[in-house]
């Protein structure tokens, strides 16, 4: 009994010598046979997400921002951008709607076997549904995904997708932010980054994440920076978080 007591003084003495670190939950989920790390710091209702393994500079801008500003972030547990599932390789950023994910799933496997396409569409299904009930921010949050690029894709990609569009003369076209709800262009635009609106759904769904928030009437946007400019990518981030809150 002393013996308890004595280990229960020395942790409580251990926690309270490291506060901010015992604020720290960390937790796993499983989605479309990948792990994520899930690391909530506080109880601000912001929720952000990383999808893309291959893209390291937004992994670390977002470690370092959630471990400073607070909210809960999602770590995909993958070095590769499209990971394992069933016997192929999809992008788990394209399998946030059913027809997105049939897509993806017959990209590197135009062949299934009978009845073996529809099961596996089946279980995302299921799988999409439950994480999302985690990851969806509360009315008063927004969902902020990080993304970095590598092979000249820029804001002048997303033109045709926009329904508005601020790039800046300064900035570097392959520096941008995509969101989804007008105030938060307003707001966002009068900032020094480049900034464009998607609130209107494509024709072609191709199952990213952006569209099922738009669904969903989530705030989402999407931070995206060349790979390598980790500075770049963080002063974006609390930009974002400083402007909408
Ligand atoms: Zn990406």
């Amino acid at each position: 009994m002393l013996n308890r007591v004595l280990i229960a003084l020395i942790l409580s003495f251990v926690h309270g010598a490291d506060r901010d670190k015992s604020m720290v939950q960390r937790s796993q989920i499983t989605f479309v046979g990948t792990k994520f790390n899930i690391v909530q710091n506080g109880d601000t209702p912001n929720r952000y997400i990383w999808l893309h393994g291959d893209e390291q500079t937004a992994r670390m801008a977002l470690e370092h921002h959630v471990a400073l500003f607070g909210g809960i972030a999602f770590f995909v547990q993958s070095e590769t951008r499209e990971i394992p599932f069933e016997s192929t390789m999809i992008d788990p950023n394209r399998v946030f709607s059913r027809k997105g994910a049939y897509h993806a799933l017959r990209k590197f496997k135009p062949g299934w076997q009978p009845g073996t396409l529809k099961r596996a569409l089946d279980l995302i299904d299921r799988e999409r549904s439950a994480f999302l009930d985690i990851l969806i921010p509360s009315k008063n949050g927004v969902l902020i995904s990080v993304h970095n690029n590598f092979r000249g894709y820029n804001v002048y990609r997303e033109k045709d997708k926009s329904q508005r569009i601020s790039i800046k003369s300064d900035q570097n076209p392959r520096d941008f932010i995509i969101c989804t709800n007008n105030d938060d262009f307003e707001n966002l635009s009068l900032g020094p980054y480049n900034v464009v609106l998607q609130n209107i759904l494509p024709e072609k769904d191709d199952g990213s994440l952006s569209w099922e928030a738009i669904r969903r009437n989530v705030r989402y946007l999407n931070i995206e920076t060349r790979l390598g400019y980790l500075t770049q990518q963080k002063k974006m981030l609390s930009f974002v978080e400083s402007t909408l809150n």
